[in-house]
């Protein structure tokens, strides 16, 4: 049982959800890390393990989402992402897994090695891919794009929004830190002063925000934006936090309105790190994953964790976190599928997507 279903079983009776993952994600003290930054305590949500095909955050969402999927009756998702999208990527993993279709629509990203194993998985996964230039994939644009996409072919998918950051993706979130307060009273953690955790479609970081404050806990997030204030922002953040509430009350009375603002919001978002552009690089970035890599063996990427990770190599270093237990939130999969990927050709995925080969 989820311990946010624990604490509230009338959720459990109320909203949709289909086990996808393994959990709880361990919760690891990082030695190595620790010393290298001089830091009295740092521990990993390993959430790069939520899943035996992938992990990473979009799991716990997908959990959550597909469930009403399913309790809709449709076979067919369609969602939205980067041209890499890790969560474009785990919709097609774990709808295939349920026999269900997916379509993604990617906009462009700068090519990586990451880019082109992400393609390749959901391609063999079934997913049918498409790539469309100049549009915001954040705005209504992309969802009017696809409702004609969907009408020329005569479907009728369930649109996930990016990221899965729907108010129900986000209670996938949630129950993480629910997860987290079990782990801390079974004595496996201590209670961290501060969560470091990547900013994107915010899901994420609203599910951690909205459950500590609902367990009354006092740890301050810190969620690092990784995309552009656009998207991830104070009224936009606060405003998910009230949808989610709301569904959440509607499905179980007995959850509080923790009163959550956007000066609240305004607190937990963390900006400077963001760089030149989503998924282009920063220096600090570079940095932090080279020194979890060299340290722990532990595999951050540029887009999100990487720029996460700096915030805290940064804090660490001006001396900020002195004294404090400080907890990551990994959200990145570290699940190996490239043996699955070998002897794929990429000339099989639409025309396209060529050019991140060639
Ligand atoms: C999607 C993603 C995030 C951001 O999570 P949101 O819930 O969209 O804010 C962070 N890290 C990784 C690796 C991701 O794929």
């Amino acid at each position: 049982m989820l311990p946010l279903f624990e604490r509230y079983p009338r959720l459990a009776q109320n909203l949709p959800r289909v086990s996808l993952g393994s959990y709880p994600t361990p919760v690891q003290r990082a030695e190595r890390l620790e010393a290298a930054l001089g830091l009295d305590a740092l521990y990993v949500k390993r959430d790069d393990l939520s899943g035996e095909d992938y992990g990473g955050n979009k799991v716990r969402k997908l959990e959550f989402i597909l469930a009403e999927a399913r309790r809709q009756g449709l076979q067919e998702v369609l969602t939205f992402g980067g041209a890499g999208s890790n969560h474009a990527l785990a919709t097609a993993v774990y709808a295939n897994k349920l026999g269900m279709r997916s379509i993604s629509v990617l906009t462009p990203q700068p090519r990586s090695p990451g880019v082109r194993r992400n393609l390749l998985m959901s391609h063999r996964c079934g997913a049918e891919l498409h790539l469309i230039q100049g549009f915001d994939q954040q705005g209504p644009t992309a969802e009017r794009l696809c409702e004609e996409h969907c009408a020329r072919i005569g479907k009728r998918p369930m649109v996930i929004p990016t990221g899965g950051s729907s108010p129900l993706g986000t209670v996938g979130s949630l129950n993480g830190a629910y997860e987290l307060k079990a782990q801390i009273d079974a004595g496996q953690a201590p209670l961290p002063d501060v969560i470091y955790v990547a900013l994107g479609s915010m899901g994420t970081a609203v599910g951690i925000v909205l459950g500590l404050r609902a367990l009354g806990l006092p740890t301050r997030v810190e969620a690092v934006r990784v995309v552009r204030d656009t998207l991830g922002n104070r009224a936009a953040m606060a405003a998910l936090v009230q949808e989610t509430t709301d569904l959440l009350r509607e499905a179980d009375p007995s959850f509080p309105d923790t009163g959550f603002t956007e000066a609240d919001a305004g607190a937990a978002i963390r900006d400077g790190y963001y760089g030149q552009g989503y998924a282009v690089p920063t220096p600090g970035g570079q940095e932090a994953v080279e020194l979890a890599r060299s340290t722990e063996g532990m595999a951050l990427e540029n887009t999100y964790t990487g720029k996460a990770f700096a915030a805290v190599v940064e804090d660490a270093r001006r001396g900020k976190l002195a004294g404090k237990t400080v907890l990551f939130w990994n959200t990145y999969n570290s699940r190996d599928f490239s043996p699955l990927l070998a002897g794929m050709d990429w000339r099989q995925l639409p025309d396209e997507f060529h050019g991140y080969f060639e």
